[in-house]
């Protein structure tokens, strides 16, 4: 037998019992007489004590071994005198009779500790290890006891857990494809799923019902805290439905999850509109964590003879209320801040209501007193505020003063990981204007359906068609997101081609979903939740590298297995491929 018990089980209930333990030396304490080791597992440490005068022999031996030794021993479960309140063990410790080295260790790269002194490469060179992190080890079974959750959710509502296959071809969801060579079809290659979308949509005109599926998708996109090249969804689809079913079932969903993972109570989730959450956050995903509302000022800014004002489209700023102590110094951090190319503003205006009820802007050149008293008015201003206002092009400064906005929520603590602020943000445009390809692209994907008052507007204003489409952010990220479908060929082929598809290149990538619609499509939609997201904001985590077991560093690569990596002379042969670089 290896085992008794746990490393995180013993406690003073077990006083003087005789177990066997296995794990791995955390640490080891020699001092003098005594020699301590923590042994660790998945549940736990235990101390172990060995004592000089009773037994030299075993005593010299636990001096040999080293961290990260797998060992086992047997001994009593003694009352500890110098108790540790901080682990559920710390009462007790294991007096040691014999012990076993099980397999020796090199020394590990880095400390094994909650806080390491291994570096990112370090720690994903040997993930293996940094797994055996607490830190890391509590991710996953958080991971894992969310999983839990959904399915049971999901299948309390009746949703079955249908797989689907990931030797497909390109499900556009707006990023590139993976693609895997065909052996058996030289020349040709399947895509990996960059979601499960069109199955899930054939699975409900085969009378499905309610899917879900946990799920890995692919996509080849730049990389960044929050993307993997591959990660996991919860995707679900429903027939027979409306939107504000799915937004009904999906709430519950995540309301289970805060309340039986979490202990939370999160309340019912706001919902805004796209242009809503454009116009007062500059963000299809605001962080609803703090107010702190976009003012426009057009109307008391311009026609001051200030031209920076004058020729812009849009005059906005925000109200940080209590700023106005901000020194110049803390104010030329802000403009370096959103002059940084990622934010890309070129100035920043700034005003302060003074405690004394005065009122102090960067431009007083152009603006009197009265001026600033009707800003003041728009900003719902009060003595001691500071307002901060961009203005340009619409569309960019709405950007550029989220960022801002962003920036002025964490300097002022209002971005608490553990408060959580859920919604929904409803009603997306259909089609995004795409600079570079000088045409529409679809917002969420080519299957989303218009809503019907505005298919009209297709050929005459294409941006302005709204979708029944569905976003669900949390604290700034976004979650998920979804759509009632198209389950009408015609209107799909209408939509393909408004997308800039052909007719043979749209029989050619969706013909077998199209030819679908014509045996008895019921209405169907669906959304899809990013379960490695969902995971990092429950754990209050900004990457979710960290909630998944084996990541990929910011270039693509898994720098512990060393992939991608090339392929023998022979295996491209057969695969009828060859590469240029
Ligand atoms: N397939 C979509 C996505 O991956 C989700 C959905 O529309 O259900 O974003």
């Amino acid at each position: 037998m290896h085992r008794t018990n746990t490393c995180g089980e013993l406690n003073l209930n077990d006083l003087g019992k005789e177990v066997i333990l296995a794990g791995w030396v955390q640490k080891s304490r020699d001092l003098g007489g005594m020699t301590f080791i923590d042994v660790r597992d998945r549940y736990g440490i235990t101390q172990l004590v060995f004592n000089m005068d009773e037994d030299k022999d075993l005593c010299a031996q636990a001096r040999e071994v080293s961290r990260e030794y797998v060992i086992k021993v047997t001994g009593t479960v003694v009352e500890r005198s110098n108790k540790n309140p901080k682990i559920p063990t710390g009462d007790v410790e294991l007096k040691v009779s014999a012990l076993e080295v099980l397999n020796p260790a090199k020394l590990p790269p880095f400390l094994i500790e909650d806080e390491t002194d291994g570096g990112d490469d370090l720690r994903m060179k040997y993930r293996y290890l940094d797994l055996r992190r607490a830190p890391l080890r509590n991710n996953l079974i958080l991971r894992h006891k969310m999983a839990q959750e959904i399915r049971k959710y999901l299948d309390n509502q009746n949703f079955l857990e249908v797989e689907t296959p990931v030797l497909i071809k390109s499900t556009p969801e707006g990023a590139r494809d993976f693609v895997v060579p065909s052996r058996m079809n030289p020349g040709e290659f399947y895509a990996l799923p960059q979601s499960p979308q069109t199955f899930k949509q054939l699975l409900m005109v085969s009378g499905f019902d309610r899917y879900f599926q946990i799920v890995k998708c692919f996509r080849d996109e730049d990389l960044r805290a929050d993307r993997q090249p591959e990660f996991t969804q919860i995707d679900c689809e429903m027939a027979f439905i409306e939107q504000e079913d799915i937004l009904n079932i999906f709430e519950g969903l995540t309301t289970h999850l805060f309340k039986t993972v979490k202990g939370l109570e999160i309340g019912d989730f706001p919902r805004m509109s796209y242009a809503d959450a454009m116009r007062l956050y500059g963000s299809d995903k605001p962080d609803t964590r703090f107010d702190m509302q976009f003012v426009e000022l057009n109307e008391v800014a311009k026609g001051k003879g200030f031209p920076v004002f004058d020729n812009a489209e849009l005059v906005v700023g925000i109200n940080a209320k209590n700023c106005a102590h901000y020194t110049r110094k803390q104010l030329d951090e802000l403009t370096d801040f959103i002059k940084r190319p990622q934010v890309g503003a070129t100035g920043m205006v700034y005003c302060r209501f003074n405690a004394d009820g005065t009122l102090k802007s960067s431009v007083d050149k152009f603006y009197s007193e009265e001026d600033l008293k009707a800003w003041s008015a728009a900003f719902q201003g009060e003595p001691g505020d500071l307002f901060l206002i961009l203005s340009g092009n619409t569309d960019k400064v709405r950007k550029q003063l989220n960022e801002l906005r962003l920036e002025m929520g964490s300097r002022l603590g209002l971005r608490d990981k553990n408060k959580f602020a859920p919604l929904w943000v409803i009603d997306f445009p259909l089609l995004e204007w795409d600079e570079e390809s000088s045409r529409y692209h679809a917002m969420h994907h080519p299957f989303t359906s218009p809503k019907p008052e505005d298919i009209a507007m297709l050929d005459t204003h294409p941006g302005d068609v709204r979708a029944n489409a569905y976003d669900l952010v949390i604290n700034g990220t976004e979650i998920g997101g979804g759509s009632i479908r198209i389950h009408d060929r015609t209107l799909q082929a209408l939509m393909l081609k408004h997308l800039g598809f052909s007719k043979e290149e749209a029989q050619k990538q969706f013909g077998f979903l199209m030819d679908a619609f014509e045996y008895g499509a019921p209405p169907h939609g669906g959304i899809a939740f990013g379960f490695d997201r969902l995971v990092s904001i429950f754990s209050g985590l900004d990457s979710i590298r960290d909630v998944i077991a084996f990541p990929k560093n910011n270039s693509g690569r898994d720098v512990m297995i060393d992939s991608p990596s090339t392929i023998a002379d022979a295996q491209m042969k057969e695969l009828s491929i060859k590469t240029t670089v």
